[in-house]
């Protein structure tokens, strides 16, 4: 049973569970199976947080597809900087691609449009997003999430990939910052 956790000053409350998580993901890549049966399209999985969320909802991907990964950052302590910045390269033609980018969380919205910008800029044809996590409250984006696990309210969470100044990534369900801290 998973019970408050601290990390560096601050604690965090369980939030989703591995149970619930797993159920988020199949239903996520029942949505995108239908969706890409009989194409190829090209994952860009963006870390660092993605990559738990990427390794469960790929291995329940039914179609034929590829799979590179992007490494961006934006986040410094709790709060977004808002300034992003491409730490590693893609490394692939994205040319006449169908792009699906795989992230973690869409907070603001700003990683996520500025890394569909990038990718239409490089010539993919079409580009869509799977977010596990999406903050409705905090989002100012003008596009469409394509593909949403679950909706959640603007707090910070941990866990299943997300980290808290380094800490956190390798706890198997999420948890939430304890109000009132
Ligand atoms: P955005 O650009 O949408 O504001 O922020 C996206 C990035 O900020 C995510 O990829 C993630 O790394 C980080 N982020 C946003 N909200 C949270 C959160 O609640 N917890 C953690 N650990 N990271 C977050």
């Amino acid at each position: 049973m998973a019970h408050t956790i601290k990390l560096h000053d601050l604690e965090f409350t369980p939030y989703l569970s591995e149970d619930k998580l797993r159920a988020i993901v199949s239903e996520v890549a029942g949505r995108i199976n239908h969706k890409y049966e009989g194409k190829t399209p090209l994952f860009v999985v963006v870390l660092n947080g993605a990559f738990m969320f990427a390794s469960d909802l790929l291995k329940e991907v039914s179609f034929d597809c590829e799979i590179s990964f992007l490494r961006v950052s934006s986040y410094r302590g709790t709060s977004s900087t808002g300034e992003v910045k491409e730490l590693m390269p893609i490394g692939t033609d994205v040319t006449d691609r169908d792009v699906i980018l795989v992230e973690d969380i869409v907070d603001t919205g700003k990683t996520m449009g500025e890394v569909m910008a990038k990718m239409k800029l490089e010539g993919a044809r079409s580009v869509s997003v799977c977010t596990l996590l999406f903050k409705p409250d905090a989002f100012q984006g003008s596009y469409t999430v394509d593909y949403i696990g679950v909706e959640i309210p603007d707090r910070f969470v941990v866990g299943y990939g997300l980290d808290y100044d380094g800490l956190g990534r390798n706890l198997p369900s999420l948890y939430q910052i304890k109000p009132n801290t």
